[in-house]
């Protein structure tokens, strides 16, 4: 009988001891490849030694000084770090406690923008159907999960939503990727004329979409096309890189990679490699001037933001990253990961696409491949292959697909960027089989 009110209720949860390397061990003294980082958190994967011994100096003279009193030379430091390997124009770190937060203060900056700039009548946020931002009220109210936010609607701000750049499922065939991005960017245009050019805050989005859809990234030329329409209509671009940035897809963001800068972006999750939990914000000089030469402050605000322990943790695993030249590894080892899903599963008849960037990829599963059609939700696919994989000592992010149709099953690959060919070997022997077991 437990005391802890477990995600899920009825299931029952190996009891994790203990962490090295790309594994994680049980009370039993099974292993498990890490091949997910969680949900793509622990991007050095466990013990990394100068990240504990970074986390044991910190503790030893500061666990704790509230921001309101006193800043920290941890916080300082990694905000100066975050900032000069930052997208064009970001100026500025907000360090907060995790992705949901980050992207709570992100709205919330977006807006106090505007009302600082005299604009107080912008109130209108546009997302995506195939986005998740968080769970928070406000990060809820952004994302497009249906699932995730059923219940909770009568308390969700409203907020817009416009199609994903899904080219999986929405590409039509024989439309060139040019034409699809123009295509599926025109919405965000067509729906800021539909609520008015100067009523709209912001559009957020993921670059890479992840939990909600596995590693989806956008066509070539899409993000360029919304970042000009969010330009003509001053309209601000807030990128959600809680789980494809920090260097998950190769680039240390994910949007360099599609050459566009927003003006906002939110961080987690690999920031700092669970080591402790934290994200940020990063915020570009024309919000950060506006709050500067306006109010003074930014109106927001948590105990635990900019937290030195939390602080200290995003800044050794970050070093590391540099130190250690991780990127590179990421890119060679994400080529391979690709290479070998292609190779076991590309012809697999459940098996709909494999995609994605760096070591951030995703299988789609589907029952007819030749008609992409999805699984039946109540076959719970993602819930048996979880378990196929937790037996074989494999950890992946599975997700299930929409009600709609509109999406099927899919298995998030998140590995820690230290992996190595054998380990990418291992963690696709051991999928290839799981997905084997459960359809
Ligand atoms: N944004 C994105 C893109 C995410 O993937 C997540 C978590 O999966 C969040 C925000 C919320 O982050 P957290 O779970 O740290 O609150």
């Amino acid at each position: 009988m437990t005391r802890l009110l477990h995600r899920a209720i009825h299931s029952r949860m190996p009891v994790a001891v203990g962490g090295r390397g790309i594994e994680l061990f049980d009370a039993e003294g099974k292993a498990y490849i890490d091949a997910s980082g969680g949900a793509a958190v622990s991007c050095l994967g466990h013990a990394h030694p100068a990240v504990l011994s970074a986390l044991h100096e910190q503790l030893d003279r500061l666990a704790y000084a509230h921001t309101g009193f006193f800043t920290s030379e941890a916080a300082e430091a990694l905000a100066e770090l975050l900032i000069a390997d930052a997208p064009a124009g970001l100026s500025h770190a907000y360090l907060v406690s995790g992705g949901s937060e980050a992207v709570e203060a992100a709205l919330k900056m977006a807006r106090q923008y505007f009302v600082e700039k005299g604009e107080p009548q912008r109130r209108h946020i546009i997302a995506r159907r195939q986005s998740y931002h968080g769970n928070t009220l406000g990060a809820l109210a952004a994302g497009g999960n249906e699932w995730r936010r059923a219940q909770f609607k009568p308390l969700l701000v409203e907020t817009h939503h416009i199609d994903p750049c899904y080219a999986y499922r929405l590409q039509e065939s024989g439309e060139s990727d040019e034409a699809y991005a123009a295509r599926a960017a025109q919405q965000l245009e067509d729906k800021i004329l539909e609520l008015g050019a100067d009523e709209v805050i912001a559009f957020v989005a993921e670059t890479v979409v992840g939990a909600t859809a596995g590693a989806v990234p956008p066509v070539a030329d899409y993000l360029k096309r919304i970042r000009a329409i969010c330009d003509r209509y001053g309209v601000l671009l807030i990128l959600d890189e809680v789980m494809c940035g920090m260097g998950r897809t190769g680039t240390l963001h994910a949007c360099e990679q599609d050459g566009v800068a927003p003006d906002l972006m939110t961080i987690a999750k690999g920031l700092g490699g669970g080591y402790q939990p934290v994200g940020a914000v990063l915020l570009s000089e024309k919000i950060f001037e506006a709050f500067a030469s306006g109010s003074g402050f930014f109106q927001h605000g948590h105990t635990y933001m900019g937290h030195p322990m939390a602080a200290a943790a995003g800044l050794a695993v970050q070093q590391v990253i540099r130190r250690e030249n991780l990127l590179a590894n990421v890119v060679a080892m994400g080529a391979e990961l690709e290479s070998q899903l292609v190779e076991r599963l590309g012809n697999h008849h459940h098996v709909g696409d494999i995609r994605g960037r760096g070591l951030f990829r995703g299988v789609e599963l589907v029952a007819d491949r030749a008609g992409k059609q999805p699984f039946d939700p109540k076959f719970k696919l993602n819930g048996l292959i979880k378990k196929e994989a937790m037996a074989r000592g494999l950890m992946v992010y599975p997700m299930g697909g929409t009600i709609d149709g509109r999406q099927g099953d899919h298995v998030l690959i998140a590995p820690p960027f230290i992996v190595e060919r054998a380990d990418i070997t291992r963690i696709v022997e051991r999928l290839g089989d799981a997905i084997d077991a459960a359809v």
